[in-house]
């Protein structure tokens, strides 16, 4: 297994730094939650909502998505729901990557649900093109080709999260 650079640390720091401020803008005046998709977003969401200059509550959901490790097989469950109360706030849901579109569909639906006065999505990477269902984020950190990256987050059966820059794994 081989691995690659596709986003150095500064890179990643750039362009965190940017989506932070644009948020701020576009956030001021809502009383506003992150909700961090476990675990991938982890370190995607402790930088983001460190450039966020708002006060910013902090919150988690965590779904799965069954099947082998490097395609998701389509069902997607809630198995951490979030502790929060949603009505009236602004929820920034926080993901590591979009890839068919299935988890980001279920979560969204999920917290439109809880009463949220608006519900925004972020994702570090986002892969239009492997889709199965349309999603469209509204802040997207980079786009990239249908590849498998690991790395800031992202893993390969539990490994290379804490790898600090984003790879590509090829077999
Ligand atoms: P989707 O439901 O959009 O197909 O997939 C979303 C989830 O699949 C992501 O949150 C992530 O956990 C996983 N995933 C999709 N593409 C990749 C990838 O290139 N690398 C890693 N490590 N995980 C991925
Ligand atoms: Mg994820």
């Amino acid at each position: 297994m081989g691995q690659t650079t596709l986003f150095t640390r500064e890179q990643i720091d750039n362009r965190v730094t940017e989506m932070g401020r644009q948020i701020s803008t576009d956030f001021a005046g809502t009383e506003m939650i992150a909700l961090c998709v476990l675990k991938g977003a982890v370190f995607f969401c402790a930088d983001l909502v460190r450039q966020v200059s708002l006060d910013v509550a902090l919150d988690f959901v965590q779904v799965s998505s069954y099947g082998n490790q490097k395609y998701s097989s389509g069902v997607v469950t809630i198995l951490k729901e979030p502790q929060l109360d949603m009505r009236g706030k602004a929820v920034l849901i926080v993901e590591d990557i979009i890839d068919s579109g299935l988890s980001m569909r279920e979560v969204f639906n999920y917290i439109e649900g809880r009463g949220a006065s608006k519900v925004k999505t972020a994702t570090f990477l986002d892969k239009p093109k492997a889709r199965k269902v349309p999603f469209h984020a509204d802040y997207v950190g980079f786009t990239i080709e249908p590849q498998f990256v690991v790395g800031y987050g992202l893993d390969f059966a539990e490994k290379y999260r804490n790898i600090p820059e984003v790879q590509v794994l090829s077999d």
